[in-house]
């Protein structure tokens, strides 16, 4: 519990800062930050903190990034963390360009669930966003269903003049195969010129521009998986859309039930505050387990009651430094 009552029991582990895409809202233009790969936490150090969080009680993980289907150690990672007593899920959230590759000894290893970023199906607008290919995110998410993942999601970051005309295509390709599909409101963690009134598109906005579509149902279960957002589904395709309002819905941050690790190795209880604890230097100074459990501990008490993201919040790292 934190000193909120909330029960924090899921981990998002970044394992990399690295991609091979550069979507306009992660990563700044010509971005050069990149971290040495020295500073990274190796696959041992990433398993030992992954104890300790699962002796703490921590029982969904996720693996992200960055892309983190880049790191070469990714099975190895995922096949240790799945034989750790208390592990009880691992997903991981990637771009999908190389599930073709990936996807079926990812399922292999152990993982349940993979959502996929997709924030169009126009070819032209998927690249100026990200930068990459389409045709690879759609051949990668035709592997990870052929590879039978229990669970296949689908994330679209929201922008104005950029791909709310992809809402309602995104809406008919999630219903046709049957993939939850989350709308996530844009948040100001790569710089802060990235969230401005132009191109912020309102969840609000976008369950009104459905509405004109289909009709919405609000759901017994509002809440499905370990994420943030609130379900509905479409009476008509029958699709099941997800809206995570990070900055309009004012109650966004009463049920978070995790915290982040960065690739460098920080704890980062919340996403939208600066705060981090270093457990690196703790992990490479010879500290034991139990300090390892204070670093987390200390996490836990400082964990804050909510995001700072609508009060003028200026990123010092950037999304894809953070882990996603
Ligand atoms: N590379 C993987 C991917 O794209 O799914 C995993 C890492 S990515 C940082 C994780 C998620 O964060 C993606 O769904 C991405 O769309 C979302 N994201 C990144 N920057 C964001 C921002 N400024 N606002 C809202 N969501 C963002
Ligand atoms: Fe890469 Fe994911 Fe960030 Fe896009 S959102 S730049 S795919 S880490």
């Amino acid at each position: 519990m934190d000193a909120f009552g909330r029960k924090i029991d899921y981990l998002r582990i970044s394992i990399t800062d690295r991609c091979n895409e550069r979507c306009l809202y992660c990563m700044p233009e010509g971005y050069k930050g990149w971290e040495n790969t020295r500073d990274h936490l190796t696959a041992d150090e990433i398993l030992r903190v992954v104890r300790v969080a699962a002796a703490l009680g921590f029982r969904k993980f996720r693996l992200t990034g960055g892309e983190p289907l880049v790191r070469h150690d990714l099975l190895d990672i995922v096949r240790g963390m799945k034989a750790i007593p208390g592990v009880d899920d691992v997903g991981i959230s990637t771009n999908g360009t190389k599930l073709a590759q990936v996807g079926q000894p990812l399922r292999e290893a152990g993982i349940r669930g993979v959502n996929v970023s997709l924030d169009a199906l126009d070819p032209k607008i998927y690249r100026q966003i990200t930068g990459g290919d389409l045709n690879l995110t759609l051949a990668g998410i035709r592997a990870a269903s052929a590879a039978g993942f229990e669970r296949i999601k689908l994330n679209c970051v929201l922008m104005r003049g950029v791909n709310e005309g992809e809402i309602w295509p995104l809406v008919l390709f999630a219903a046709e195969h049957g993939f939850p599909l989350r709308f996530i409101e844009l948040m100001p963690i790569t710089t802060a010129d990235v969230l401005t009134e132009k191109n912020f598109l309102p969840i609000g906005e976008a369950m009104q521009l459905l509405a004109r579509r289909d009709e919405l149902v609000s759901r017994p279960d509002p809440r499905i998986g370990n994420g943030p957002a609130t379900y509905y589904s479409l009476r008509h395709t029958g699709a099941l859309i997800g809206f995570i309002g990070a900055l309009t819905n004012l109650h966004f941050c009463d049920q978070c039930n995790k915290m982040r690790l960065t690739a460098d190795g920080k704890i980062r209880p919340c996403l939208g505050n600066h705060g981090e604890l270093d457990l690196r230097v703790v992990l490479r100074n010879g500290g034991d387990d139990a300090a390892l459990r204070d670093v987390f501990l200390e996490a836990l008490r400082s964990k804050p009651l909510e995001h700072q993201f609508r009060n003028q919040y200026q990123p010092q790292r950037p999304m894809t430094a953070i882990g996603g």
